[in-house]
């Protein structure tokens, strides 16, 4: 996700917003940021909402799915694995947000690039951003579209509902890494899907915390800097325990940056963090293997 606060699509109105709401930023107390965040992801909605209204749409109890004619026949399986992923994922973060989360199901990649924020690569299946789930169409990925279980289990939902309701509860304060690794963790929690290739192995050289924390989305191997990420979320939970990661999302809720919160949960520096995931990661984590031809 891209920062919200620079990708507002076409607002006028939403930059006066913003400007009256900087004026009165001098009067509100402390972490000015996070009481404007939710303001702004709200006005992306709403116009996004509105935007999307002529679409067809199926309702359920935590979800609004907008989709195309094209995908009415998969509808039903998307809505299926959108309600399966609330429990595991809110449960996981201890967060639910309120309302109904929106969904929008796109026929096809063009339609998808086309679409408010897009911003991930070719070949991804789905996007959050603004509060919103974006997803391409089942038919454009899926072997048998209709297969429940493989679109739970291979598909987007869980993966990109895990970035929205870290967003709902922190009010945008994470870093790039930390969204993703989380994303990643319930991901492999839940359906026991990782993302390994041959480029993206623990082994060998590694990129350092500043260049994760400064720059996520600019580093050559992605594949990598997500391979990362799932380490460094993972070596909290599965070295330290739940409760830990437990402490560092609550710190997050709470206003605190994403290194002060490792550091006072694990009790060590944020370099001492570094050294022993990247230890832990090259003897615990899955490494890619060639397939047998
Ligand atoms: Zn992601």
């Amino acid at each position: 996700m891209r920062n919200i606060l620079q990708m507002i699509p076409g607002g006028a109105p939403v930059v006066v917003g913003l400007a009256l709401a900087g004026l009165l930023l001098s009067v509100v107390p402390c972490r000015p940021q996070m009481w404007l965040y939710p303001l702004v992801r709200q006005a992306v909605q709403m116009k996004v909402n509105y935007q999307t209204r002529d679409m067809l749409a199926k309702t359920t109890p935590h979800f609004i799915i907008r989709y195309t004619e094209k995908d009415a026949d998969t509808i039903d399986m998307v809505a299926q694995a959108a309600e399966a992923a609330y429990q595991p994922v809110t449960a996981a973060l201890n967060y639910a947000p309120g309302g109904k989360t929106l969904i929008l199901v796109y026929p096809d990649r063009q339609a998808m690039k086309q679409a408010y924020g897009w911003a991930g690569d070719a070949g991804a299946m789905g996007f959050y951003w603004g509060g919103i789930i974006q997803i391409l169409s089942p038919k454009a990925w899926m072997k048998d579209s209709q297969s429940v279980a493989e679109f739970m289990v291979n598909g987007p939902i869980v993966h990109e509902y895990t970035h929205l309701v870290l967003d709902y509860m922190t009010r945008g304060n994470y870093t790039r890494w930390f969204t993703e690794g989380l994303a990643q963790y319930v991901e492999y929690r839940v359906n026991g899907y990782e993302w390994v290739t041959a480029d993206n192995g623990l082994g060998g050289k590694l990129y350092t915390m500043a260049e994760l924390d400064g720059n996520f989305d600019g580093l050559p191997n992605q594949a990598l800097a997500y391979r990362q990420s799932l380490a460094l979320v993972r070596y909290i939970d599965e070295v330290h325990g739940d409760a830990k990661l437990n402490q560092v999302l609550g710190s997050l809720k709470a206003g605190v940056k994403v290194d002060k919160a490792i550091e006072k949960a694990l009790g060590m520096d944020y370099g001492t963090y570094e050294s022993l995931v990247n230890a832990w990661a090259k003897g615990n984590m899955k490494q890619y293997v060639r397939a047998a031809n």
